[in-house]
């Protein structure tokens, strides 16, 4: 892929490349095998996404990049030129403050505890984090299982608080009215 969108791949370098605009972008990353890999966001009402026909993954391509009339060629085909058919992920979150009352022999964890959009990368993390700290609750109550949800659930609250917040920040960032000056400002100090 990387040889066939030669100019994309140059654009993209070695990492993430992202180019955003106010409720849209293309957000693509290199592989280290040398694949390219691309989403596409949009925000859009839900019916616009169900009048496009994904089956027909050539045609609902050509749509979403006609979204991106006067972008640089060498990121709408990203969109256009794929050897994989599109997947459409609708994005939703939790509210930040999303909390639950204890219930006896039952708690949650990953998405189930903290559904939350993809812009802090962190959603995957926390599963597997959650999973780790479930069990270590669970050992350390030594069978006590109402103590162990219990303790997990008190440090797992604030720690999804803290990065829910940021997701919700980010994912204002990359699409809010200000972008893509606003993922400049973001990203810059972190750059220097
Ligand atoms: C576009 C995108 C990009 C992302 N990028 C990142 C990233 O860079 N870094 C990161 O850390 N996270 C990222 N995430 C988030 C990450 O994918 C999720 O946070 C993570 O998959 C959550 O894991 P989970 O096990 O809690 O839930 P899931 O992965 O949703 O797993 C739940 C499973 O339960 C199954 N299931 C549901 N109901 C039932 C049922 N009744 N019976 C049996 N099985 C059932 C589902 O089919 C699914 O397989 C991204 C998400 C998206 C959408």
């Amino acid at each position: 892929m990387a040889a066939r969108l030669k100019a994309s791949a140059d654009a993209i370098g070695e990492g993430t490349l992202m180019a955003v605009a106010p409720g849209q972008g293309i957000l693509t990353h290199r592989h280290a095998d040398g694949r390219l890999q691309t989403y596409t966001a949009l925000a859009r009402p839900e019916p616009w996404f169900d009048a496009i026909d994904f089956r027909d993954a050539e045609a609902a391509l050509a749509r979403i990049a006609a979204e991106f009339a006067g972008w640089a060629s060498h990121l709408t085909a990203l969109i256009t030129t794929s050897d994989a058919d599109p997947v459409l992920r609708h994005i939703h979150a939790l509210p930040v403050s999303h909390r639950w009352d204890r219930r006896p022999g039952l708690t949650l964890l990953g998405d189930a505890a903290h559904l939350m959009s993809p812009f802090a990368g962190e959603g995957a993390n926390l599963a597997l984090y959650d999973g780790a700290e479930l069990a270590r609750a669970i050992v350390t109550a030594l069978g006590d299982i109402g103590t162990a949800l219990a303790a997990y659930e008190s440090e797992l609250i604030p720690r999804l608080a803290e990065i829910a917040d940021a997701s919700a920040q980010n994912l204002v960032q990359f699409f809010g009215a200000d972008a893509p000056y606003s993922v400049v400002s973001m990203l810059a100090p972190k750059l220097l």
